[in-house]
């Protein structure tokens, strides 16, 4: 069922009411300074829609794992003057989540301006979706949004408790566009429809793939995950990454779909992750005192062969220790493949904290991805046939 979004309501909804915006905006950040500011500027739409519309606004947003604690490295201040660069406009923040202070800040809010909360889990309430915790955040606004699509599996009082106070619980640009995306994967994917899956282990994974597997007409297998299913087949792997309790749905799964199921020919490895500086490429198995880090040059021609200019590509998780100069090579060349898919026509999805850091190391720019997805686990669980309690919570749109 569709939801409702931000723009399906008359502007006059907006005017003056006070709009509480859930917003991802985890970003990596050191020293103060934001290495990465993707999910910030895909947020940017929702807000000056908003703003436009005469909205007052108020974000909040999760950073990292504090559990309950103030953190001062996990505060969301560098948000805020990012946020307000972005915007080109100032953005309040005063360093809580709730209180009175936050209260008589929201009440002084203005048509069209624009607050941050800090980050939302230095309050353990929030990760334990606490009734109190929620009506509080609630009483803040009068208009619920959520644009968080990357913490929308989960079940928090910002994400799914504190909607339940709303009549209006609203899907943001992002979040919509993401659904859109994702769910035209899931349901009728163009075909070709090509999935490229690496990373470092099947189990994170194993519900988007089953779905996956059944709809996909190539699936091209990298990284450790490849490591588990040449084990199935028999082939020697080293001492490479594997994950024995999933060898018997890998060998299934290489039964079933023998003709779809692409599994690297070579292989770059090196002793152990330490004496990473001695490294070769060698074909089929894989000697017994290595370790693969990378698919190999034969396997690069391959995959990136299959990758056209038609149909769907989904690409999740990196060929290979991508993070190390040595072992980046055939995450590179498949980034590359997938840029120049979607120049040629192919409707192209990149999801994954990892594969999104990886497609920027390969200097592949936002343009050459039709959809760059915001979500890692909650991409993966909505391409499993999961219901995302952050979506569900939202109204149905009117037919
Ligand atoms: P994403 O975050 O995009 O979903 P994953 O979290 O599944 O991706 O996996 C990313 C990690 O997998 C990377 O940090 C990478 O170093 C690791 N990885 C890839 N290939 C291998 C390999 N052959 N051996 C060990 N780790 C690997
Ligand atoms: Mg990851």
């Amino acid at each position: 069922m569709a939801k409702l979004v931000i723009s399906d309501l008359p502007d006059s909804e907006f005017d003056g009411k006070r709009v509480f915006v859930r917003v991802d905006f985890n970003v990596p950040i050191k020293d103060g300074v934001i290495s990465e500011d993707y999910r910030i500027r895909r947020a940017i739409p929702t807000i000056d829609y908003l703003i436009e519309k005469g909205a007052k606004i108020i974000l909040a947003s999760h950073l990292g794992r504090p559990k309950g604690r103030v953190i001062s490295d996990l505060s969301l201040k560098a948000v805020s003057s990012r946020i307000s660069e972005l915007l080109g406009k100032p953005v309040k923040f005063i360093g809580k989540v709730i209180g009175d202070d936050v209260r008589m800040e929201v009440n002084e809010l203005q048509k069209g301006e624009v607050m941050l909360l800090e980050n939302l889990r230095f309050h353990i309430e929030e990760t334990y979706n606490d009734p109190e915790f929620s009506k509080e955040l609630a009483s803040l606004a009068d208009i619920y949004v959520n644009d968080a699509f990357g913490t929308s599996h989960r079940k928090h009082a910002s994400t799914y408790g504190m909607a339940s106070y709303f009549d209006f619980r609203l899907a943001g640009f992002l979040v919509n566009r993401e659904l859109k995306f994702l769910a035209r994967l899931r349901d009728n994917p163009e075909h070709p429809f090509i999935v490229i899956v690496g990373g470092a282990k099947i189990k994170d994974k194993i519900s988007a793939l089953k779905n996956l597997l059944e709809k996909a007409d190539k699936f091209l297998i990298g990284g450790g995950v490849a490591y588990t299913f040449l084990k199935a087949k028999g082939v020697d792997v080293g001492r490479s990454i594997t994950e024995d309790e999933m060898i018997d749905w890998a060998r299934e799964a290489l039964q079933k779909y023998e003709e779809e199921i692409f599994l690297p020919v070579d292989h770059v490895v090196a002793e152990s992750f330490e004496k990473r500086k001695v490294c070769m490429v060698v074909d089929n198995e894989i000697p017994d005192e290595f370790c693969g880090f990378d698919i190999g040059p034969k396997t690069v021609a391959k995959y990136t062969s299959q990758v056209q200019g038609t149909g769907t590509i989904f690409w999740n998780g990196p060929m290979g220790v991508f993070e190390v100069d040595d072992f980046s090579a055939g995450t590179t060349h498949l980034a590359r493949a997938v840029a120049l898919a979607t120049w040629r026509g192919a409707t192209t999805v990149v999801g994954g904290g990892e594969t999104i850091a990886a497609i920027r190391k390969a200097e592949v720019l936002d343009s050459e991805i039709v959809h760059i997805s915001t979500g890692g686990g909650a991409s993966l669980e909505f391409l499993g046939g999961e219901e995302l309690p952050g979506v569900s919570i939202l109204n149905d749109k009117k037919e």
